[in-house]
């Protein structure tokens, strides 16, 4: 552990959206950070050009707001220790690329892809790991220089390795694995720390930011483990204190075991899918903390304050995290029950739209009825955007009854009882589930018919499904002229 003021960051590669996998990190730093008073940085990892995607950086700050993350310094807040954005950075690497030179702990590389390649395949049939091999071997250090002018002048650009060590191994006390040990000589060889673009790979850069941004605990994720070595070395290289290291264990599909791929089309992976389907984000947070995390004791919902306050990274599970949708779900219908129905119909409306169910710009009175009819379907409701299918009641006209309901209908009262309800409710003075609950009770005492046979009737007949939510409510929010029409068409389908 270490006594300097705590300082953590989440360094995402803008090459895409907002990932699950790495809103957990973003997450657990976060929650490590809070907790312990210290300072959260956001520092974009925009060095492999190639693979960058256009607002990919955008994207990452958008969705970590809607999360409920923030952070102290980062390329949108400034701070003492930017730029924040490695693009930027780099005469920075590059000062420290020309020390380690200059120590004659790096060098100028210059192996053509082919001759990688052929130094591969040679490898892979003589069933070794392949790594790179010293293009300098057994050279004096004038032959080395000749052999660089000899490329220099076939207009060769180099990249530069770092000399591993030879016959090290690299130890560390890792927060969420415990001991860890990794022979140097497994690492692969001198690595490529500065490209023929002049860009920083991954493994140089992050050891630099890391140190001049006094960086003091790695929290990502374990498919980092392997990289961890080569990190280490350059922190050697330069004499440098490395940060603790924390290494969380991968999520696995719940449904399958497997490793959560971002090719598995099972399971939405992006944080922005879950926001567009209208999961909240207070839900999502909790969820997502509980994934690879738990506090002591049974209880699965926690506002952030109470994440905050109850953070311990020695509690970061050593197992694979399962990502469960059921939960998922489970958890934002407890977070759903919970929140303000103005809010939810304010989602629930977009989902609508989107679906072609309401008319875009809707006028004050769409809204207000949405908020009403959202607020029937609250209790079952995971996210927003089952409304679309939730509600097909309102929005649907079906021309015909299903074999089942007419089933219900068979009754010998049922048409004398349905034919008594549109009688009243055509002259019902206020159409509202009051007084639809009062009407329906007065049938109830004239007719003499009861229970099952007293309401399915009325359900099926006023809203052509069997199943929905209170009906009362429901022949309120469909309104006189469509619960008429609807019973004209169900008496025409029972006397036909
Ligand atoms: N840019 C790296 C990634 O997205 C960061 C890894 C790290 O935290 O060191 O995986």
């Amino acid at each position: 552990m270490t006594d300097r003021p705590i300082r953590v960051r989440y360094a995402p590669s803008p090459t895409g959206h907002l990932h699950i996998g790495n809103a957990r990190t973003a997450l657990f730093n976060y929650l490590f950070a809070r907790h312990n008073n210290g300072t959260m940085v956001l520092r974009i990892e925009d060095t492999d050009t190639k693979r960058n995607i256009a607002d990919g950086e955008k994207s990452q700050i958008e969705n970590l707001h809607w999360l409920g993350i923030d952070w102290d310094e980062g390329p949108d807040k400034g701070g003492d220790f930017g730029p924040y954005r490695q693009s930027e950075r780099k005469d920075i690497y590059l000062k420290y690329v020309n020390q380690l030179l200059a120590e004659g702990k790096a060098y100028e590389s210059y192996k053509t892809e082919e001759e990688l390649q052929a130094d591969r395949e040679a490898q892979q049939a003589n069933h070794e790991m392949p790594h790179y091999v010293y293009e300098y071997e057994g050279l004096s250090e004038a032959e080395k220089q000749a052999k660089i002018e000899a490329a220099k002048a076939k207009g060769l650009t180099p990249v530069i390795r770092f000399h591993i060590p030879a016959d090290k191994t690299y130890e560390w006390q890792d927060i969420v694995k415990g001991d860890i040990s990794i022979d140097g000589n497994t690492i692969g060889g001198d690595f490529v720390i500065l490209k023929r673009d002049g860009m920083p790979t991954y493994n140089f850069a992050v050891v630099i930011d890391d140190h001049l941004m006094e960086i003091t605990h790695v929290l990502r994720g374990d498919d980092h483990i392997a990289n961890t070595p080569k990190q280490m070395a350059v922190y050697d290289a330069f004499g440098w204190e490395a940060p603790v290291f924390g290494h969380m264990t991968l999520i696995i599909n719940g449904a399958t075991g497997k490793k959560l791929s971002k090719r598995d089309e099972n399971v939405l992976q992006f944080i922005e899918q879950y926001r567009e389907l209208g999961y909240l984000p207070t839900a999502m947070f909790n969820f997502i903390t509980l994934l690879g995390w738990s506090p002591k004791g049974e209880d699965e919902i926690f506002t952030k304050k109470e994440f905050i306050k109850l953070f311990d990274e020695h509690r970061l599970s050593k197992s694979p995290a399962r990502f469960d949708q059921k939960k998922l779900e489970w958890v934002n219908n407890q977070y759903v029950k919970k929140t303000d129905p103005s809010e939810l119909a304010a989602l629930a409306l977009s989902n609508l739209i989107e679906a072609g169910r309401i008319a875009k710009d809707p006028d004050p009175k769409t809204i207000e009825w949405t908020r009403q009819m959202i607020s029937l379907y609250i209790p079952q409701m995971s996210y927003t955007a089952q409304i679309t299918d939730m509600s097909s009641i309102f929005f649907d006209d079906r021309d015909s009854l299903t074999e089942d309901e007419l089933k219900e209908l068979a009754d010998d009262n049922a048409l004398p009882v349905i034919k008594a309800v549109a009688e009243k409710l055509h002259h019902l003075d206020t159409f509202a589930a009051y007084f639809v609950n009062e009407l329906v009770n007065s049938v109830r005492l004239s007719s003499g018919v009861k229970g099952r046979k007293l309401y399915m009737p009325i359900r099926i007949a006023t809203t052509r499904h069997m199943h929905g939510p209170q009906l009362a409510e429901t022949i309120e929010l469909m309104g006189r002229d469509k619960v008429l029409a609807n019973i004209d068409k169900t008496i025409a389908e029972m006397t036909k």
